[in-house]
């Protein structure tokens, strides 16, 4: 962690940038984790403090909707009241992943399954050689495909949400459902974006906007690599970052 936070009498002087930060230019106030002497802290910054910039990252081909920003922090200075006292170490700075990476787990769904939708609705209605294109074995096979891993991933969340109501549930398996369920919904949004033809490559449908904006939610809140990683300290015990 490079941005780093020295105390100054009784305020803080925080120093340094954050890059891809969601909604960093629009809200009013900024979470900023900082190295201190005493480990990591995080510290609440106002929108318009002084030496505090935010600018919006443009030409995104994914997550478009989404607004991203890049923090500089030059000599912010800060009162202590702007520390949060239970926030301390890297520690707390990761708790709030298993979180959010239950949610993707989840949000990686719904987009899986519109691409299906999609998909169904787009075979019926479109004729090829004197008969609907859902009615040849090969769509057939590929949605067959398409389904089985939704209702896989379906039941790996499920059962995540479970362990998650017993409070048994461990950072290593958010990372395997946040990971599997990710990649099989861009597995089927590509195969689905195929199936339109050339209809889907147009705004029109969904599927190629889920693909894009999956590339996103692929790379953040961990990449593949990073929850292989995860998953492979959990079964061999032996830590390989
Ligand atoms: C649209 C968008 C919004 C975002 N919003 C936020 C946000 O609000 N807040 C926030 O904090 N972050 C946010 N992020 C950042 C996101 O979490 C990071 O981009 C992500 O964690 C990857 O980090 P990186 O880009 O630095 O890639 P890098 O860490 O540079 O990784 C590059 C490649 O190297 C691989 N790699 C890295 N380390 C290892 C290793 N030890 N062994 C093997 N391979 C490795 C990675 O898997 C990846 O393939 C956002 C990103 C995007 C794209």
């Amino acid at each position: 962690m490079r941005t780093r936070a020295r105390r100054r009498g009784a305020d803080w002087i925080i120093d340094g940038s954050k890059l891809w930060i969601t909604n960093g230019a629009i809200a009013d106030v900024a979470v900023v984790w900082a190295l201190a002497d005493e480990g990591v802290g995080a510290f609440l910054v106002e929108k318009g403090t002084r030496g505090f910039t935010a600018r919006v990252i443009e030409n995104k081909l994914s997550l478009r909707a989404s607004s991203t920003a890049e923090l500089v922090l030059d000599a912010v200075t800060i009162p202590d009241s702007a520390r949060l006292p239970e926030a301390r170490g890297l520690k707390a700075a990761l708790r709030c992943l298993d979180d959010a990476r239950f949610g993707i787990a989840w949000g990686a769904l719904g987009a899986a399954r519109a691409c299906i939708d999609t998909v169904l609705k787009y075979t019926e209605s479109r004729e090829l050689f004197g008969r609907s294109l859902n009615k040849t074995q090969l769509i057939q096979a590929r949605l067959a495909n398409a389904v089985r891993a939704l209702a896989n991933g379906q039941l790996l969340a499920w059962r995540l949400a479970k362990l998650k109501d017993e409070g048994r549930v461990e950072s290593a398996q958010v990372s395997l459902a946040k990971w599997s369920n990710v990649r099989m919904a861009l597995d089927i949004a590509r195969d689905c974006r195929d199936m339109l033809g050339a209809a889907g490559i147009t705004l029109d449908l969904s599927p190629m906007r889920h693909m894009l904006n999956l590339e996103t939610v692929v790379t953040y809140e961990g990449t593949e690599s990073i929850h292989e990683l995860i998953v492979g300290r959990a079964i061999t015990g032996q830590g390989a970052f």
